[in-house]
């Protein structure tokens, strides 16, 4: 099936990147239609009629978070793109920022105009420095322009964009964690509420949206709120953006249109080109690192034998019994020489390390689930151990003030659940399993 393309359609253009190249290909024809033409709350509604939903992981409804906004008189109102991508295996804004900064910056001033926010924010994350000065260009090109600044197209709109750069914390995409460290605080998730919809940056009504949300707003002026819905299938509409690395021929960031299947996702030249060297699919992570495994037998079919597609629902089908999410898009895939007690141990010292500290199931938990996965990825666990790691991530799920917490579980939950065996086998096996450690001296010297 021909791919649709949005948001990548002119990805490829030489220069793009420049605003003139960008103008030439139609760029910023959104905001003239918008500005002067159409109410902020006009806005607002074609945004909630394409049904375009959060690109970061949860999938809320855009237009309708939008809506929640609280609107104060004479209190400041903000945007904060969260560009802290920071996912394992999710680099998908990373491109859009790297090589269409001007497609955010269009997306930014429509959006903003639709919240009446006279100041937005980037919060990039801190390894993302040299997209930071890619995307300050963009911005000081728009506002050469008349994009940006007092008066946009002489409508009476104002509007200035600031980028703020991250220290490297993955917490701090989670959208409160993101606020404290936007304001100069160390980033600890809040507990909610009150929502940043009423309380936000500098205690004002803000909404934070991820980097591809915001760019998807662009197409949607322009086709209009009707016609992108109509793109994809039920309430998955319009098109979305995939990272895929892993064990497949062609990494790399896809734009697809949901009613692609996992299966032609993985195989076809079109995007993933299969698997190197004729091995075999033992399992994937489609969202991102935080989202359930799901080995190849329910990946490409559901439990009820129909095939599972690239989109929120046919992913999640089954819940986390037999399926997973659709996340933010990070899709890593594993072949049958992949040992999953290893990927699980790896994720969990990434959660441990990167947990906050301020609740003690995450971060204890996350510190204990990592001891027990080494112990048992290094030959020294016991056939106990699984049962407790079990217990470990059920106590903490939902027990936490942000979804770092689930975040850590359920991978830990999903490798248990559908690779019992192999936990099983390194226990049986601790002579195999310590030569398996080829890692292990590398490992030592980073984490020692
Ligand atoms: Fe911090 Fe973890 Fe609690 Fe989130 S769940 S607030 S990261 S300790």
């Amino acid at each position: 099936m021909a791919s649709i393309k949005l948001l990548l359609a002119n990805a490829h253009v030489e220069g793009i990147r420049t605003y003139e190249v960008y103008r030439k290909q139609g760029g910023y024809q959104s905001v003239e239609k918008v500005l002067g033409a159409l109410t902020p709350d006009e806005v607002t509604e074609e945004v909630k009629k394409s049904g375009l939903r959060g690109r970061g992981g949860a999938g809320f409804p855009t237009g309708m978070k939008w809506s929640f906004l609280a609107k104060p008189e004479g209190v400041p109102r903000y945007l904060v793109v969260n560009a802290d991508e920071s996912e394992p295996g999710t680099f998908k804004d990373r491109y859009l920022m790297e090589f269409i900064p001007h497609l955010l910056i269009e997306g930014m001033i429509v959006s903003s105009y639709a919240l009446g926010a006279k100041a937005s924010y980037i919060y990039i994350r801190g390894e993302y420095a040299w997209i930071v000065d890619i995307l300050e260009q963009a911005i000081a090109e728009a506002k050469q322009n008349g994009w940006l600044g007092k008066n946009i197209l002489g409508k009476g709109y104002d509007l200035e964009i600031y980028v703020q750069r991250g220290a490297g914390a993955y917490i701090c995409g989670e959208e409160t964690a993101l606020i404290e460290s936007l304001e100069g605080k160390r980033g600890n998730p809040r507990i909610k509420p009150p929502f940043p919809a009423v309380k936000g940056v500098w205690g004002c009504p803000t909404v934070v949206n991820n980097v591809e949300t915001i760019a998807a707003v662009v197409p949607i002026m322009m086709m209009g709120g009707e016609a992108y819905a109509g793109i994809g299938v039920g309430r998955s509409t319009g098109t979305k953006l995939i990272s895929a690395c892993g064990n497949i021929n062609k990494p790399g960031v896809y734009e697809i249109d949901m009613t692609c299947s996992v299966e032609e996702f993985i195989y076809s030249e079109e995007y993933c080109g299969g698997i190197p060297n004729g091995k075999r699919l033992k399992a994937c992570i489609p969202g991102g690192s935080s989202v359930p495994i799901v080995p190849a037998n329910l990946l490409l079919k559901t439990a009820k034998g129909e095939t599972r597609y690239m989109n929120y629902e046919s992913l999640s089908d089954g819940g986390f019994e037999s399926g997973t999410m659709m996340g933010s898009g990070g899709f890593i895939v594993f072949d049958e020489d992949q040992c999953i007690v290893r990927h699980t141990m790896t994720l969990a010292r990434f959660y441990n390390h990167e947990s906050c500290g301020q609740c003690s199931p995450c971060r204890e938990g996350t510190g204990w689930m990592y001891k027990i996965l080494k112990n048992i990825e290094y030959g020294k666990g016991k056939m106990a151990d699984i049962d407790l790691l079990w217990d470990i991530q059920r106590r903490i799920e939902g027990n936490t003030i942000c979804p770092l917490g689930d975040a850590a579980a359920w991978p830990v939950a999903a490798a248990i659940r559908h690779f019992r065996d192999e936990f099983e086998w390194h226990v049986t096996h601790p002579e195999e399993s310590q030569k398996s450690n080829f890692g292990l001296p590398i490992m030592q010297i980073l984490y020692k």
